[in-house]
């Protein structure tokens, strides 16, 4: 079977560095999977994907090392299970992110990461755009991601009944990042579907090939891009997408719920390991786990009786919490391990960084990305390293250069504070850091 490598990418498949090999990339609407899809999950990385898959800082998940022969099965396999992956690459609408399950408002905001995943997955009208377009929903400010998505919703407030979200616009990373920005306070959500389609197909009207939506208003200016909308959303009614019944898939608020974690070093999990967490969801929260953008998995417990069993299950698994790796929040892309464009092993540095830091760094942030692209988005953690080149030595060996990023504001993304350090520069700049 011959594959094309363009047309495979609107089914969240790419060419992995190592010729012969793919990356399956997989949607998690707000990151909510459950105990069965994980099971299911776990059987595909243990047929196909050497055992093994990972989880990414959009909360969706990946498996490496695939065969182009396995595709049609995992694609089967996915759907037995309700999960695809259309749409998860390429110029579509990407797998909608929940970053803030541990927050109040979480049980509400997977509804809605739900609602428009559906909306706009394999829907024609919303994919071959020209870039990737994310959007987010998150409960609060906390984690910053509404800065970095084409279209980030911030649940603000309830009125007369119906949650209304913040929502900014225009924001990314890679080579020029760029921090969203408030397109409207405290929509009411019956308005934001017909929003969003707007805001796509502007996109899609005005925007080059290549190019996400930051272009575009960089070129418009913000009044610019809000008078194309106003014409686009020019006689659109609101669009309600009412529940027939309460679809909180996960248990509520923290009054009454618990939430435990298991930190997943790099999103590198074996697929025996998701078997053991899909029980313990299946046992203590409600048939229902929560892939983190922080690369880690969470547990909304049903009652306060399941902490003990589920931490000590944990323990068990090998989640015990105790090791750097897993305390240390710290996100890792693939790197030059799988990743065609990666300049560097990032997993390898991510350990050495760990190792070399000292106490301050650990009560830190941290994320790696392995080039520009920034997928692990360090420009939202308080220290980031992105790999910003290879050099040669006087043998001809290259080695790489990190870039140094230091975020200090909640409203604003990190800036290089260091330049093209090398690997010992940054082992100690990571020592020193106070
Ligand atoms: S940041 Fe670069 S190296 Fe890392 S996964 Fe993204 S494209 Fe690949």
């Amino acid at each position: 079977m011959t594959l094309d490598p363009q047309k495979l990418r609107i089914e969240g498949t790419y060419e992995q560095r190592q010729p012969g090999y793919f990356m399956q990339r997989v949607k998690v609407p707000g990151g909510v999977l459950s105990a069965e899809q994980a099971l299911k999950v776990a059987e595909i990385a243990e047929r196909f994907a050497r055992g093994s898959l990972h989880l990414t800082s959009r909360g969706s998940i990946e498996f490496h090392w695939v065969e182009g022969r396995a595709l049609p099965e995992i694609g089967r396999m996915l759907a037995s299970v309700g999960l695809t992956s259309r749409g998860a690459c390429g110029g579509a609408v990407r797998g909608i992110v929940c970053s803030t399950p541990f927050l109040e408002g979480y049980p509400s905001v997977q509804v809605l990461a739900r609602k428009l995943h559906h909306h706009f997955t394999q829907n024609p009208h919303f994919e071959g755009l020209p870039k990737k377009f994310k959007i987010c929903v998150d409960a609060g400010y906390r984690e910053s991601r509404h800065l970095i998505q084409d279209v980030g919703l911030v649940l603000a407030e309830t009125k007369d009944g119906e949650e209304c979200y913040d929502v900014w616009a225009a924001g990314g990373l890679g080579r020029e990042p760029h921090p969203a920005f408030l397109l409207e306070g405290s929509m009411p959500e019956g308005r934001i579907i017909p929003l969003i389609e707007a805001v796509v197909t502007v996109y899609r009207r005005h925007t080059p090939p290549g190019k996400r939506l930051k272009h575009l208003v960089r070129e418009k200016g913000q009044d610019g891009f809000r008078a194309l909308l106003q014409e686009e959303l020019a006689g659109k009614e609101d669009l309600y997408l009412p529940d027939g019944f309460g679809k909180q898939l996960t248990p509520p608020p923290p009054e009454q719920g618990v939430r435990v974690e298991a930190g997943v070093f790099a999103g590198e999990l074996a697929a025996a390991r998701l078997v053991t967490l899909a029980e313990i969801a299946a046992l203590h929260a409600g048939g229902f786990l929560v892939i983190t953008c922080e690369q880690n998995v969470a547990f909304h417990l049903l009652s306060l009786a399941d902490q003990g069993p589920a931490v000590a299950a944990l323990a068990e698994a090998g989640f015990g919490g105790d090791a750097r790796e897993e305390r240390v929040t710290f996100r890792v892309c693939p790197g030059n391990h799988e990743c065609k464009m990666g300049l560097a092993p990032t997993r390898d540095v991510a350990r050495r960084v760990l190792e070399a830091m000292g106490p301050a760094g650990e009560r830190k942030s941290w994320a790696i990305a392995g080039c520009h692209n920034s997928c692990s988005q360090p420009q939202l953690a308080e220290v980031g390293i992105v790999v910003s080149k290879l050099v040669k030595d006087e043998n001809g060996e290259r080695h790489p250069r990190f870039d140094l990023y230091r975020r200090s504001c909640a409203d604003g993304l990190g800036i290089p504070a260091r330049q093209e350090l090398s690997l010992a520069e940054l082992l100690a700049a990571a020592q020193e850091l106070a």
